[in-house]
């Protein structure tokens, strides 16, 4: 600790008792990684919200589960079903206090309950290689230690806040992502738990992100006796993917990426259906009109073939995060808290989604991967450092006690929203 340059003694004093808190922190990330919590294992993802009302019981806060709809979703075979999901989870505290954070944390994972990647394993001394442990489990651990050790100090009735836990982020919020204009309404600003990047950095601006299902239906016959009868969906499928996959490049900041596609079956059958998703990513949220665009004119090309149907589903389901002058600020005080860490950390654009993207859509600042440091994410590989607990843990820490002494928060004057400075 004697390399820290902190402000105050309140500081210091709540920075020390965070170090005393790892041993703690490591056995609560091994009780939540090792629930399968896969998004659509309803019952794992349950289990977790459980789990994190119990824990809320140390913040003696208020608590309300929230049920979420049903996702649709075009399934394999082109037919359009629902598939449940868990239920939100919001703690909250001090609604009154002049300043106000909204928390978010994504309590589902992207490995299913039958994935064999399970359980944790000590890869090093400060190295664990195990299931959500860096997205986001590890960011869980983080953010109830920081409002623990917050709720510590004298400060608190500066600060309230609300933590939406949410089931269905690893999927792209479908459900969830309707929360958030109304709970960022009575905020002033938003810090979400994603894993920073590897190297210890940040996440600034942020591309949008939209994903589309299509479903081509032709006709079936025998592939030798009445091939001419038949109208061959898969071919259609390839027209409609060649089109979309030629709009890459065409402006600067849009990819897209047809990511699965199926269809038919015997091959001496004229495949009737076919079905495809893509995913594309766009800078500016002027770009989504022209996707919408490019798309329904290539929709609309397909479906003048003789006998085949071209059906498009879904949309952009979240908005580019571009960094306000207010979120540019955040950043400053975040830097700032690093600093006094003995972190240098640095905001980098990245081409990833979170619901970062849904705070600033709903127009609040917000630093969005204030988690633990790991990588690999997405994968069996994935890893985090063990003692980014205790320094991410004293990061949100720093910020909080910071926000809540600051005589000027000015800069997070929203429109609607009378803030009152300290
Ligand atoms: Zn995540």
């Amino acid at each position: 600790m004697s390399d820290l340059t902190v402000n105050n003694e309140l500081e210091t004093q709540t920075l020390e008792w965070i170090a005393t808190q790892q041993h703690i922190m490591q056995q609560d990330l091994w009780a939540l990684a090792e629930i399968n919590s896969g998004s659509y294992n309803v019952t794992g993802v349950n289990k977790v919200a459980d789990t994190l009302a119990q824990w809320s019981k140390k913040l003696d806060c208020e608590l309300e589960f929230i049920d979420m709809p049903a996702q649709d979703v075009v399934d394999d075979l082109g037919q359009l079903n629902q598939k449940p999901l868990g239920r939100a989870l919001r703690l909250f505290k001090r609604p009154e206090a002049p300043t106000q954070v909204f928390f978010c944390a994504h309590m589902d994972t992207v490995f299913p309950i039958d994935h064999p990647f399970q359980k944790i394993t000590q890869l090093e001394d400060d190295i664990i290689n195990g299931p959500g442990v860096a997205d986001l489990k590890g960011g869980i651990v983080v953010m109830f230690k920081a409002l623990e050790a917050f709720e510590r100090s004298p400060l608190q009735d500066q600060l309230g806040w609300e933590i939406l836990f949410n089931p269905d982020e690893e999927i792209g919020s479908p459900s969830s992502s309707k929360l958030f204009p109304e709970i960022a309404q009575r905020h002033h600003l938003g810090l979400i738990y994603e894993p920073s990047f590897a190297d210890g950095n940040l996440a600034g601006a942020r591309k949008g992100s939209g994903n589309f299902a299509v479903v081509t239906r032709g006709k079936a016959t025998h592939a030798g006796r009445e091939h001419h009868l038949g109208r061959n969906a898969i071919r259609a499928m390839a027209d409609f993917t060649c089109a979309i996959d030629n709009l890459n490049g065409q402006q600067k900041g849009i990819t897209i990426n047809p990511g699965f596609v199926q269809g038919g079956g015997a091959v001496n059958i004229v495949p009737d259906t076919c079905t495809m998703r893509f995913n594309i990513r766009i800078e500016h949220s002027e770009q989504q009109a022209w996707c919408e665009d490019q798309i329904a004119k290539i929709v609309a090309n397909i479906n003048t073939t003789d006998g085949i149907n071209i059906e498009l589903h879904g949309g952009f389901g979240r908005q580019p995060k571009v960094l306000s002058p207010a979120n540019q600020e955040l950043c400053k005080l975040v830097q700032s808290c690093g600093k006094s860490l003995g972190l240098s950390l640095e905001f980098l654009p990245t081409g990833g989604c979170c619901d970062g993207n849904n705070m600033a859509a709903a127009g609040l600042p917000n630093i969005d991967t204030l988690g633990v440091q790991g990588g690999n994410i997405h994968s069996a590989d994935e890893y985090m450092h063990l003692s980014s607990l205790t320094t991410r843990s004293q990061l949100s820490a720093l910020i909080l006690l910071r926000l809540a002494q600051s005589k000027d928060l000015s800069w997070l004057q929203r429109k609607g929203m009378e803030h009152q400075s300290c």
